[in-house]
């Protein structure tokens, strides 16, 4: 009779040596001494220097590397890849896509007035909000000292300013708890662009125009949303008779089913 396939797998030396040994020669120490500062531990289930142990090790680098170390956030490298990856899918599926940059106010003088300290906690507090009112696919990075970046995939222009506004608003009504127990408010300025649907484009020229508009928000008076909507292609009943009034019903249910993969705004 055969033995069951489990045995066999199990018992067999080649896959067995395969899990165990991580390479002589490899110096790990640094790698591991910067995994243990940020608070990583080696999975429980893996054997130490075993070949899944060493996949962990590389996969805890992978995820510092990505990361802000004072937020947590997505850092700048994550960022700009998500962006051109984003602004591929949108030039391709075309979905609307928004991506929003929100920069504290004068958040210079939290750090003259309580000090640097301080400034480190309304930093953390306010990237906590930030994805507090995000939805799981939206991707929150900090981009620069007190500037964060939005995406926000499959965000129709109509809910932009809603969504934007929620989140300045989201901010500016979370007290920041600093120590000695006072509490500051802050206040973020922000500003938008929607990616430009199916076309190719190019992720500078997406944050360009976000930045404009964050610049917008900041010389308007601060703790204000300033987007940069996609111009909207209107079709009036009028000219919709225009278009259609010579097809038949069959004719035209065919032309608008078409229509449903053509642009619906101008780049
Ligand atoms: P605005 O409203 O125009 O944005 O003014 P602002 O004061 O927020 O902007 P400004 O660019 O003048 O100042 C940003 C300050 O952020 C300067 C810098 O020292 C401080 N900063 C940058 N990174 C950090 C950080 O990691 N921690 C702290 N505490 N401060 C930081
Ligand atoms: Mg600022
Ligand atoms: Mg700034």
């Amino acid at each position: 009779m055969q033995e069951p396939a489990i045995a066999s797998i199990d018992l067999d030396p080649v896959s067995l040596a395969r899990q165990d040994v991580v390479p002589d020669g490899l110096r790990l120490e640094q790698a591991l001494a910067l995994l243990s500062q940020a608070g990583w531990q080696p999975p429980a289930d893996v054997a130490d220097q075993s070949v899944p142990w060493l996949q962990a090790v590389i996969d805890g680098l992978c995820d510092l590397s990505s990361r802000d170390a004072l937020t947590g956030l997505a850092n700048r490298r994550q960022f700009e890849a998500a962006i051109a990856r984003e602004i591929d899918r949108v030039a391709r599926v075309g979905e609307p896509a928004l991506l929003l940059l929100a920069d504290i106010d004068h958040f210079k003088k939290v750090n003259d007035t309580h000090g640097h300290a301080a400034g480190d906690i309304v930093i953390q507090t306010v990237a906590r909000c930030l994805q507090d009112c995000v939805r799981p696919m939206d991707l929150v990075a900090r981009v620069g000292g007190e500037e964060f970046a939005i995406i926000l995939p499959n965000c129709p222009p109509a809910f932009g300013q809603t969504v934007a506004e929620r989140i300045r608003l989201k901010v500016a009504h979370r007290p920041v708890a600093i120590v000695g127990g006072q509490q500051l408010h802050v206040t973020v300025s922000i500003g938008g662009a929607f990616a430009p649907q199916w076309v190719r484009s190019l992720a500078t020229l997406w944050s360009e125009r976000a930045d404009q508009q964050l610049y917008r928000a900041k010389a308007e008076g601060r703790n204000r949303t300033c987007l940069d909507m996609p111009p909207l292609t209107v079709v009036s009943a009028e000219e919709k008779g225009l278009l259609f009034g010579n097809f038949t019903p069959v004719d035209a249910s065919a032309a608008s089913g078409h229509a449903g993969d053509a642009p619906k705004t101008t780049p």
